[in-house]
């Protein structure tokens, strides 16, 4: 059965609301997809969405971007060059636990009498809120009201406000306010290769711990990769009711227990500030310190001071970001348009959520929702993410770019590991360094150096960042066009045509191949754009160019040869079909037996060995089909559809990052159910759980993908060359209207495709050209452009 006709229109029930994602029942049953959505990040820490309570948990985690430890990566047979060390993102301190006892009766969520119940991921304010009344075995009732959130504006924050009332009794109620280290493990259940690997034996080792008054401070650091990491909390109770409290602590356990003379109807407000500080060079020392100052800070805050600060940070983000679909005719299909407002915004959250404040790191395939593959860093950022960062928040965009930038010393060292010129970026990684242990389906990615500076180029054009370009961006362009030079050569056999073999382009089921056509046609523009822009340097900013020439020891002839290499790259053709073969074999493959697939043997991954799916003619992900999205000028319509027509079928979509490629390409050849189809699933890979492992994380590329699909598929943005323009279809519901902002150039221009016109408007910023298909468009502030929308379906 084909990729599409398995995509059933994915459903779930989580009812619809344009600004919230809302758990009406406590369900044990949905704990670990739950805890992965509701989860909250900033970019830096990241806290799953597990009760308070201290549990029950699914897979209890509380992750701090870039906190990792390593181990050595054993293989069977061994090779020279594989990576050596693994790298895996540990779950530090959990500092969210709030017990609460009543008449000591536990407050534990699985035998609960809960007379009400509402959790809800607030994507308005950026918090995760939940009301519950909970009813005592004595039939005391309980309203329990908490809001928690991880701070945008404050990285190293986190606090949670937890008012208890006693609805019809007096009671004495204990809350504890506790911090628990090495309480918690990965889960790792199956073989499933994309899980991330438990450690045997605890990862944080003790370092110090104190407390002053309601404050506890625990200090820990990972043995091998030598992190230190400070936890600290202060928990403060407000409240007309008598009460005292007790400190306690250990070296991996804190707690701050009050007891309280609750009377009925009185509330009793315990607010709890906690802050993560994680360093490779300071002191244990120096770190409590710093991590006391923050919290002597935030604390004499207050609660209500972070919350502002939280609503604003968001609400700045939805002004730049936010894309809106609104049903202008049907009352009908007013909920389904609800529902997928509802699941945009969910995947736009989860990115600002991954991706904020990452700074001096990158953005985990699965943010900080959870630690399948290990909390690495893949293309994902840069194909994936970064368009929609670029466009909406560049500063963002930068900092990811910039932490590329700071890895060259080690993607240099890691070149010459390999025997090649210049540098070669890691498929997979934290420091730097590659960690993925399987190189047929990793380090053989070599396209990733082409993406990286494909995402630069985009970024460059978006935000006219010369300085970057100049100051950063060159150094990578001109080592990477070293890598192409270096690996690829001049084939006789293929009439003296520059080749590129043995690499694994994105499809993951073709691996080791010769001449990926997306690699060939990336590596291209990376040769161009490296030789334009040291040309550029070279006539322009004389200075600049001698400072990168001596950085780089460029020599004379350099450039001349990554063009020759470019203008003479081999891009598979197969005259016959009129198509672009994926790689110089893929055509003489034999069709994979999709028919005789169960369903239940999707992804293939899990059920054959990769020998059974590499000699098959199978894709994993979009590839071809994607480098025609990428490079979309290079392709006529033609083209597209005859290519994607013919991959279409061999197309499984095992990865979540294909669903969102495909959409638009459908959009954009007009295959309008297909792009439907493949947008949906999209949209709610996540929140419908499409792909069955939404317990492991969030699939943070392919939410950056819904954000292409709908800028670029529906909006039908372009930006090949360097100018803004819009080709636009429909929104992806019937009788709606679809809007959507753009940053470019400092400037924000506003696009709404109604059903009849589609009108451009400067939202912010004085004046701007743009292009309606060919034709040119000047907005200025006072002045949107309408324009007439001629073809829709
Ligand atoms: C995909 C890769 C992706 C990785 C992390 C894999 O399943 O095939 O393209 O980079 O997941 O998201």
């Amino acid at each position: 059965m084909l990729h599409h006709e398995r995509l059933k229109p994915p459903s779930h029930d989580y009812p619809a609301d344009e600004w919230n994602v809302i758990e009406k029942r406590f369900r044990p049953e949905f704990l670990a997809q739950s805890e992965t959505m509701l989860a909250l990040g900033n970019g830096y820490l990241g806290i799953r969405g597990c009760p308070e309570e201290g549990g029950p948990n699914a897979e209890n985690a509380t992750l701090i971007n870039g906190f990792y430890e390593i181990r050595p990566i054993l293989y069977g047979e061994d090779a020279y060059g594989f990576a050596k060390t693994g790298q895996t993102i540990c779950s530090v301190t959990d500092s969210k636990i709030v017990k609460l006892f009543v008449d000591d009766e536990p407050f534990w969520l699985p035998n609960a009498n809960l007379l009400s119940y509402d959790r809800r991921l607030n994507m308005r304010s950026g918090t995760l809120d939940r009301e519950v009344i909970w009813e005592t075995p004595a039939g005391k009732q309980v309203s329990i009201v908490s809001r928690r959130l991880v701070s945008f504006a404050n990285r190293h924050v986190a606090a949670i406000s937890y008012c208890v009332t006693l609805l019809n009794a007096d009671a004495f109620v204990v809350i504890s306010a506790e911090m628990v280290a090495n309480g918690t493990s990965a889960r790792v259940d199956s073989e499933d290769p994309r899980q991330t690997r438990a450690f045997s034996r605890r990862v944080l080792h003790p370092r110090a711990h104190y407390s002053n008054d309601r404050r506890i401070v625990l200090c820990h650091a990972t043995e091998k990769s030598r992190l230190l990491l400070t936890c600290a909390t202060e928990s403060a109770l407000e409240t007309p009711c008598a009460n005292t409290y007790k400190v306690a602590h250990t070296e991996d356990f804190g707690q701050v227990a009050f007891t309280i003379e609750a009377r009925r109807g009185c509330p009793i407000q315990l607010t709890k500030y906690m802050v993560y500080q994680t360093s490779a060079t300071a002191s244990a020392e120096e770190l409590c310190g710093r991590a006391e100052w923050t919290l002597d800070r935030i604390a004499s805050q207050g609660f209500q001071q972070l919350l502002a600060s939280q609503e604003q940070y968001v609400s700045d983000f939805w002004r730049r970001s936010d894309v809106q679909v609104k049903d202008v005719r049907e009352e009908r299909t007013k909920r389904t348009t609800v529902e997928v407002q509802q699941a945009i915004r969910f995947n736009l959250f989860h990115i600002l959520q991954a991706a904020a404040r990452a700074e001096d790191v990158g953005v985990p395939a699965k943010g900080l929702t959870g630690q399948a593959y290990e909390g690495h860093y893949f293309w994902d950022t840069e194909i994936y993410l970064l368009p929609f960062l670029t466009y909406t928040s560049p500063s963002i965009a930068k900092n990811l770019l910039d932490f590329r930038y700071r890895m060259l010393p080690q993607a240099r060292a890691r070149a010459r590991q390999l025997g090649h010129r210049g540098a070669m970026f890691p498929w997979r990684t934290i420091n730097g360094e590659e960690a993925s242990a399987y190189y047929a389906a990793g380090t053989a990615q070599y396209h990733i150096n082409a993406d990286i500076m494909y995402a630069l180029r985009k970024y460059v054009q978006a935000t006219g960042d010369e300085r970057f370009l100049r100051d950063c961006g060159a150094e990578m362009l001109v080592e990477t066009a070293r890598l192409w030079l270096d690996l690829g050569f001049y084939s006789d056999a293929k009439g003296g045509k520059f080749c590129i073999n043995a690499v694994t382009g994105p499809d993951e089921y073709n691996t080791v191949v010769n001449n990926n056509a997306y690699t060939n046609l990336m590596a291209r523009e990376n040769l161009r754009y490296a030789a334009q822009t040291v040309e550029s340097l070279r006539e322009k900013e004389p200075d600049a160019f001698k400072a990168l020439e001596h950085k780089v020891s460029l020599e004379s002839l350099e450039v001349a040869a990554w063009l020759r290499a470019a203008d003479n790259m081999y891009v598979p053709n197969d005259g016959k079909r009129k198509i672009i073969p994926q790689d110089d074999s893929f055509l003489d493959r034999e069709p994979w037996d999709f028919r005789n697939t169960p369903l239940d043997h999707y992804p293939l991954l899990l059920f054959y060995h990769p020998l059974n799916i590499y000699r098959k003619q199978v894709i994993k992900q979009a590839d071809v089909v994607l480098a025609m999205f990428l490079l979309g000028d290079a392709f006529p319509p033609e083209t597209k559809k005859r290519n994607f027509d013919f991959y279409d079928p061999f197309t499984t979509g095992d990865s979540s990052l294909s669903s969102c490629v495909e959409a638009i390409i459908a959009a954009q050849i007009g295959d309008m159910d297909k792009a439907i189809r493949y947008g949906m699933a999209a949209l709610l890979m996540d929140l419908a759980d499409v792909g069955g492992n939404v317990k492991d994380g969030c699939h943070i590329a392919s939410m950056g993908g819904t954000w292409m699909m709908l800028a670029y598929g529906f909006g039908g943005m372009r930006d090949d060359g360097g100018t803004l323009s819009f080709w636009p279809r429909r929104a992806p519901q019937d009788n709606a209207i679809l809007r959507f902002p753009v940053t470019y150039r400092g400037q924000i221009v506003g696009i709404e495709i109604g059903l009849e016109k589609v009108e451009y408007t400067l939202r912010e910023g004085e004046r701007l050209k743009i292009r309606h298909e060919k034709e040119e468009i000047h907005l200025t502030k006072e002045h949107p452009v309408a324009v007439r929308l001629v073809s829709r379906r």
